[in-house]
């Protein structure tokens, strides 16, 4: 076989997979053209629109694609609109002043329009199949870098829609709409996918999730949110690579847990989670933890939580609940602390660092959220010190809230408080009389310390 030949099969191989059942290039799209759907202007941002005709006007193709396409086919209300086009990063910046380059590993376009972000994506082609050399070492390209174990390190490699199409992780999020002819383009099957409620991944499942760990939480997410079910193949290696997703950069698996936690359908999500192995490689300190019944209602129900306070349009912040995902190892810890004589505020301490500072390496919760999340887990303790001015001065804290409501949390997944939240309750309602009466009530278990004898000053030492 020629060379040539066997290159070609090779690129038309790594694009379908070893294996390609799942889903097929079709070089031919299926076009249904504007009469045959549901998809209309009125319903996309006008600034999507502006950056379509913007980038015809300028001789490129400009396509809707991914969330935008699939949730207005599905009669949903997209987060937002992500363009593809012909035209290089360098070209689209130039077109709009209010845009600028962003990433390395995936270079892309941001426009902004006021408030509203429009990431425009030039189309990603096919990366060469690089062969292992003889001392292991692979050939490194600049535009395409990929790890030993197949990860994606960079992926700067353009092409055409068709080979953009085939790059995209499941079916349903590759289908291009345009305002050039109103159609919409279908190289996967995406649109039979969204018809019978399905996650199918494009081309060899283990192949693209080596290559990007991260599309198994994605495909959990999508299942969970449109409430579709994971095709068969697509499922089946998930819970054997799982792990790998112990090699994804940690601020990177950050705003992952944020997508997948903190979007209104955390509840299946993290069902799905489990189901999959994949939270125990984001979360390793806690899941030895979940065999605890206890542990695990609390995590389950701070997630439910999340999904309630987001459906009634309450804020939710990830310093809660990092602080709740966390818990159970912090908790643990502390008490065994506590077992080999280290005095409960400083066990308390001792944990909330070892466990938040283990956890960087898997999640990197920024600052602006680590520290609260300790202030609440730190605040846990000063809840039952409620003598004096401690109550008064507690409850002006700004981080009362939060660790009061975490605190409830805790009760509700039965952990022994001695009824503080109730008092907790009680004294948020109470006049300052009443709540100077509920503080001189406690006895609070203040054991007195006992003193050391003072030693006789002994005359023989002078
Ligand atoms: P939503 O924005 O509602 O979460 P989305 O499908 O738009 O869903 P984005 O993260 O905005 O998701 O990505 C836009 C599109 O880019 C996806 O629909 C998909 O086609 C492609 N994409 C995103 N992440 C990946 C990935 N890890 N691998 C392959 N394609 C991806
Ligand atoms: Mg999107």
């Amino acid at each position: 076989m020629s060379k040539l030949l066997s290159n070609a099969i090779n690129r038309v191989k790594g694009i379908l997979g070893a294996d390609s059942t799942s889903a097929m290039l079709n070089p031919d799209p299926h076009i249904i053209p504007r009469d045959q759907h549901t998809i209309s202007r009125k319903n996309i941002s006008d600034a999507a629109l502006r950056v379509m005709t913007t980038l015809r006007k300028a001789g490129f193709a400009g396509f809707l694609v991914g969330g935008g396409v699939r949730d207005l086919l599905l009669g949903g209300r997209p987060k937002d609109f992500d363009i593809a086009t012909d035209a290089t990063p360098e070209q689209v910046r130039k077109l709009f002043h209010n845009s600028r380059i962003i990433g390395r590993r995936f270079k892309i376009v941001h426009v902004r329009f006021g408030r509203e972000i429009i990431e425009v994506t030039t189309f990603r082609g096919t990366h060469e199949q690089v062969e292992q050399s003889p001392k292991g070492k692979r050939p490194q390209n600049q535009n395409s870098a990929q790890s030993k174990n197949g990860m994606l390190l960079r992926d700067n490699v353009f092409g055409t829609v068709e080979e953009d199409a085939v790059r995209r992780d499941f079916t349903i999020n590759a289908l291009y709409y345009t305002t050039a002819d109103f159609a919409v383009y279908d190289y996967t099957s995406g649109l039979r996918d969204l018809d019978e409620k399905i996650i199918r991944i494009i081309g060899d499942p283990e192949t693209r999730y080596r290559e990007d760990p991260v599309r198994m939480l994605r495909a959990v997410r999508f299942a969970a949110k449109l409430n579709f079910t994971i095709e068969k193949n697509t499922a089946k290696p998930i819970l054997r690579l799982a792990p790998s997703l112990a090699d994804i950069p940690a601020a990177r698996m950050f705003d992952e847990v944020l997508k997948l936690l903190m979007s209104g359908y955390g509840a299946d999500v993290y069902k799905l989670m489990q189901q999959y192995g994949l939270f125990e490689p984001l979360f390793p300190q806690t899941q030895p933890c979940l065999q605890q019944p206890q542990a695990n209602i609390l995590v389950e129900q701070a997630i439910k939580n999340t999904d309630a306070r987001i459906q009634q349009g309450k804020p939710v912040t990830p310093a809660f609940i990092f602080a709740a995902l966390l818990w159970p190892a912090v908790n643990e810890r502390q008490q065994q602390l506590v077992k080999e004589r280290v005095p409960e505020i400083p066990a308390m301490h001792q944990a909330a660092q070892e466990i938040a500072s283990m956890q960087q390496q898997h999640t990197a919760v920024p600052k602006r959220f680590g520290i609260p999340m300790r202030e609440i887990w730190d605040m846990q303790l000063r809840l039952s010190k409620r003598g004096g001015n401690k109550a008064e001065q507690m409850i002006e804290n700004r981080r009362f809230r939060a660790a009061y409501d975490f605190l409830l949390l805790r009760e509700q997944a039965g952990e022994p408080t001695d009824g503080l939240g109730q008092w907790w309750t009680d004294y948020q309602d109470r006049s300052p009389d009443q709540r100077a009466e509920m503080v001189a009530a406690i006895k609070e278990h203040n054991p007195k310390r006992k003193r050391k004898p003072r030693k006789k000053p002994n005359a023989d030492n002078h």
